[in-house]
């Protein structure tokens, strides 16, 4: 149950060692309806065979250009869209085929952070109603618990009391999205999937979201799926970072690694195109020509090969799998 203070309760040392999450070969597909009959001619592979587990109290950042497929992968885990194959583990309990009232029961302690602070929040609901509906739709609490939680809520992501009798269409972009965040936070979540959290924010008020990210990390021992396509916010929020390629991990390793000695050829680029903050340092700017191949159809073998500069013959054909290649160190490259 709730309680009216949101004081956080301590977790032991053994239970924030272990997994909170578990993704096992996780697929997506959303059929391609066509012809008289409107029969399924093909499938958006939108998410294609992913596998991934998040320990208690860290963040694992998924990062990919645009229509990759880390949004979609975000909202399966949280079962707002249902999974083509896979199975999906939260505190060891596979949720991949719950329903209804055990659904509803786990997504108390699973919740989601959109990119848009604009349309994700009611504009017809004063923000303290929007912030205590969660608490009201799943626990029994009388009007003056109910106000305390939000005050305290409000409170925590750095926004007045007196927000609680304003709309939402009267706050700043950075404001809307302490409120969204204050929300996901009304149940006392274990997972938070924040997807793109920041990216419809001004830059000058990024970086007060994503400490405020942090902060209440801290305080409230919350697990993040952290999900964003600009690489130096995922290395600010991330301990293990996984970068997708059209619907695929193809890296997946400790931050510091990632970024020290990144593996795949597409990681490489990415990380290449980051700005260095001393412009008299030189990079080595690795340019992919082309655009990312469509996901209803996929270049056969590696999903990568007709961008990468170090293609080989076999990559056309054969599919790389995802393997360590050093300690905590994934690659799905045949160069490795
Ligand atoms: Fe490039 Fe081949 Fe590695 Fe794919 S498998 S990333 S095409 S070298």
């Amino acid at each position: 149950m709730i309680t009216a203070s949101l004081t956080p309760k301590k977790q032991s040392a053994s239970s924030k060692s272990e997994n909170l999450l578990e993704v096992h070969n996780l697929k997506t597909y959303y059929p391609v309806k066509g012809g008289f009959f409107r029969r399924t001619i093909g499938n958006v592979k939108a998410v294609d065979n992913i596998s991934f587990e998040i320990k208690r109290g860290d963040t694992l950042g998924l990062v990919g250009e645009s229509g990759c497929g880390k949004s979609t992968a975000g909202r399966t885990i949280l079962r707002l869209l249902t999974p083509t194959e896979g199975e999906i583990f939260f505190e060891g309990k596979n949720i991949t085929r719950q329903s209804g009232r055990n659904l509803r029961e786990i997504r108390k302690d699973m919740q989601m952070v959109f990119q848009d602070p604009y349309a994700s929040l009611n504009p017809m609901q004063m923000v303290g109603d929007i912030i205590a509906e969660p608490i009201y739709n799943f626990y029994k609490r009388s009007k003056s618990e109910l106000k305390q939680i939000v005050m305290d809520l409000l409170d925590k992501v750095g926004l007045p009391s007196d927000a609680y009798y304003k709309y939402a269409h009267e706050f700043s972009g950075g404001q809307r999205q302490r409120i969204a965040i204050a929300r996901s936070l009304a149940l006392r979540p274990k997972l938070i999937i924040a997807d793109e959290p920041v990216s419809a924010l001004d830059v000058s008020v990024q970086s007060q979201v994503l400490n405020l990210l942090k902060d209440l990390q801290q305080e409230f021992e919350l697990t993040f799926l952290f999900i964003a396509h600009d690489l130096s916010i995922v290395k600010h929020m991330s301990d293990r970072i996984g970068v997708m390629y059209l619907g695929n991990i193809v890296e997946l390793a400790d931050k510091s690694n990632l970024y020290t000695k990144p593996l795949h050829p597409y990681t490489q680029a990415l990380i290449s195109a980051i700005p260095s903050p001393d412009p008299r340092m030189k990079k080595n700017r690795i340019i992919l020509t082309g655009d990312i191949p469509s996901p209803i159809n996929p270049p056969s073998g590696c999903p990568f090969h007709p961008r990468c500069p170090a293609a080989m013959e076999d990559c056309s054909i054969n599919k790389p799998v995802l393997k360590e290649v050093k300690a905590s160190h994934l690659v799905a490259c045949h160069l490795y």
